[in-house]
């Protein structure tokens, strides 16, 4: 035996398992399911994956040991904008941007650049030990996601539970797409109250640059002071000219904001567009000033084109000459920005899908009341409750390719004013009314060229994966990436026959607690909605990896932790076990290279033991009781912790076990005399299968050196004695 472990050997000992079939869920025992939480596809590993492969790891390979027909089923993201974000600012450096191409184009380009670096991920998955079945392994565009996905838009179609409905969208102009509420990040920001003149008013806002598209005036109904104007038209002085506005009087008017008089936008603010549902008899049609471009459309007259950033300050100035800018003073608001670029939100008119989530909600409560699901980690359970309870209607649209585009396709000659971008056969890109360009331009060349099209609010639609005749023309949305990734269980369990009935509800869903609302919420709303079962018995939230320091890894620190880097380094046990050992549910953990570093020791501990086992000649024959009784407590502490789903637990006691109890301890003891060679050798067989599913290639090459045939992997859990 060689004198110290070598964990370069890691990656054969991996094959050898993965060609011995040792991955595939086997025998007739319980089963237990684990669905991987998919990586993006395009990134390499950072050390939250090296986190979550850890922990489920612990979990799988104990089941496996403990008789349970096991199946860890494994798979990779496309992660939609994430992805298109980082394929554009690739196209942007070949001065190329995603509207020199039409979407199939695009959609190609991006997947073949996503192809070339899925296998990292996985390799790397493989690399730090997961032992999941790579034969069942799925991503979220395969044929068979993107039919099941359909047949779930189908099925809430058909209940009633998706409706389009032109709402106000949290739009990011510079990513020209639609987010939910949970993709925004509010900051607090320092801005302006502007008291402007208006007609008989004063009035203030902080956003006198939507002024031009202003509907109404509003005041609290009991105000006294403006008691006479309610139902009045004003007559106001504008920057384009006078126009007319009608008072209207609504309880959401605070009296003690500004003057209590306040303007009506509703296409630009989302308060503004209740108080405008609600009066929609007594005021006008509501008009655009901010185009998606994020620039300001004809409403504004003289200030078309400008950006938002520049019409404010270019309208403030003109308020200020002619004498309509009362005073400004500083005001501290939240200002909702873009979470992947940090563009200010700006809440924009769109015809948007939206599910219906209430009638979901209901059903996920429940699970949780009945006790069908437990979340673990600190609190969190509170959280995704408070979630639950105030969760609006969810946007499933988005403005970009990659990704499942919906099945919904418009009759052109019902629809006639579907406004349409597209390239031409000629490599032009035109823009405008669908009835128009079919004039020069036949349906086939405008569909094989499109880049998107926006029917109008009240288009009539039909929902079908596939083209319903020749005069229709798909929608360019996409289904928001958690639309798909809400329904991984259930996908992912109903691809192959067998799956779903065997390994439905699953067992554990394991994921970092900072996806809760995005990821494991939709999946209980969509799972409980599809298959009326919670999608798994147990969450586990595991924390953020923090540095030694406490703080977030990133790059501009200069902090980041390299999975990959620190397994050719210090092996990938040592990277496991240092990454789980004292981990609490819901709760952070630090982790710096010195601490995997030490945790090597504890690898070449286990193989120094295993040395000395092989050569160890004891003088008796005698069985020590007090070494069987303290082996059957291990035994039993470490099943019983992660049976309660307390790895970091589980794993601590291992380690004290094995390195102060076994090593410290009983080798001594054995060299005086009091323990022999063949208790020596099956305490150590029995402590490398406790230890496998925390060290698993450390504790197999033991296991290999001690000259076993079978693989450790598939021996099962010790009894206690
Ligand atoms: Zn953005």
């Amino acid at each position: 035996m060689e004198k110290h472990y070598d964990h370069s050997k890691e990656g054969e000992i991996y094959k050898k398992w993965e060609e011995g079939g040792q991955f595939a869920p086997k025998g007739n025992g319980k089963p237990f399911t684990i669905i991987m939480p998919p990586p993006n596809a395009n990134d390499p590993l950072h050390v939250g994956h090296a986190m979550f492969i850890a922990l489920e790891d612990i979990f799988i390979r104990f089941n496996r040991m403990k008789g349970c027909e096991t199946l860890w089923l494994p798979g990779t993201d496309h992660a939609g904008i994430e992805t298109q974000f980082v394929f554009e600012k690739k196209l942007a450096k070949d001065d190329k941007s995603r509207f020199d191409f039409d979407r199939e184009t695009l959609f190609s380009l991006i997947e073949k650049y996503v192809k070339e670096n899925s296998d990292v991920a996985v390799s790397q998955m493989k690399r730090l030990g997961a032992s999941a079945d790579w034969d069942r392994f799925t991503f979220t565009l395969d044929p068979k996601v993107v039919g099941f996905v359909y047949q779930t838009f189908e099925k809430l179609h058909k209940d009633s539970l998706v409706y389009r409905e032109e709402k106000l969208v949290n739009y990011c102009t510079k990513c020209g797409t639609g987010y939910s509420e949970l993709e925004i990040d509010h900051i607090e920001s320092q801005s302006k109250l502007y008291y402007i003149q208006y007609g008989p008013f004063v009035l203030a806002t902080t956003r006198p640059e939507t002024k031009f598209a202003d509907t109404a005036v509003c005041v609290h109904p009991s105000d006294k002071r403006y008691q006479e104007y309610i139902g009045q038209e004003i007559e106001v002085e504008g920057l384009n000219g006078k126009f007319k506005l009608k008072v209207i009087a609504d309880e959401y008017v605070d009296p003690e904001f500004g003057t209590g008089v306040v303007k009506i936008t509703p296409y630009h603010d989302h308060n503004d567009f209740d108080v405008w549902t609600r009066h929609k008899d007594e005021i006008p049609e509501p008009k655009q000033v901010i185009g998606l471009d994020g620039k300001l459309t004809e409403v504004a007259g003289k200030f078309t084109g400008m950006r938002v950033k520049a019409a404010r300050e270019a309208v403030v100035n003109e308020l200020r000459e002619r004498g309509l800018l009362v005073k400004e003073v500083d005001h501290n608001n939240s200002v909702g920005v873009c979470y992947r670029c940090k563009t200010v939100i700006e809440p924009l008119p769109l015809p948007q899908f939206f599910v219906k989530v209430a009638p979901l909600v209901k059903n996920v409560i429940n699970s949780l009341d009945s006790g069908e699901t437990t979340i673990h980690g600190t609190g969190r359970e509170k959280i995704l409750r408070n979630w639950l309870t105030s969760l609006k209607d969810w946007n499933i649209s988005r403005q970009i390719v990659w990704g499942i585009r919906l099945p919904v396709w418009y009759n052109v000659d019902k629809n006639p004013n579907i406004r349409v971008t597209f390239v031409d056969q000629n490599g032009n890109r035109k823009i405008g009314v669908l009835s128009n360009l079919l004039k020069e331009h036949n349906l086939n060349e405008i569909s094989a060229g499109l880049q998107t099209l926006i029917a109008p609010k009240d288009s009539e639609f039909i929902v079908s994966a596939d083209s319903p005749g020749d005069k229709f023309i798909q929608e360019t949305d996409t289904f928001d990436t958690w639309f798909s990734s809400g329904q991984w269980p259930v996908v992912t369990l109903s691809i192959r026959d067998g799956d779903f009935e065997k390994f439905y509800p699953t067992s554990v869903m394991e994921t970092g607690y900072d996806i809760l609302p995005f990821w494991v919420m939709r999946m209980m709303l969509l799972g409980v909605y599809l298959t009326g079962k919670s999608p798994f018995k147990d969450v586990y939230l595991h924390g953020l990896v923090r540095d030694s320091q406490g703080r977030k890894m990133s790059k501009s620190i200069g902090n980041v932790i390299n999975p990959v880097d620190m397994a050719e380094k210090y092996g990938a046990d040592a990277l496991r076990m240092a990454l789980v050992m004292g981990s609490t549910a819901g709760q952070d953990k630090s982790v710096s290279e010195q601490t995997i570093k030490g945790m090597r020791n504890f690898s070449n501990k286990i193989w120094n033991a295993t040395r000395f086992v092989l050569e160890f000649e004891g003088e008796t024959t005698e069985i020590n009781k007090d070494l069987e009784v303290e082996l059957g407590g291990w035994i039993k502490d470490i099943e019983d912790n992660l049976e309660k789903l307390k790895p970091g637990q589980a794993s601590e006691i291992a380690y004290q076990a094995f390195w102060h109890g076994y090593c410290d301890k009983w080798i001594e003891e054995a060299k005086k005399g009091s323990v022999g060679t063949k208790q020596m050798r099956d305490t150590l067989e029995k402590l490398l299968t406790i230890l496998h599913p925390f060290a698993p290639f450390v504790t197999e090459a033991c296991w290999t050196q001690l000259g076993k045939k079978t693989h450790l992997i598939s021996t099962s859990w010790p009894k206690e004695v």
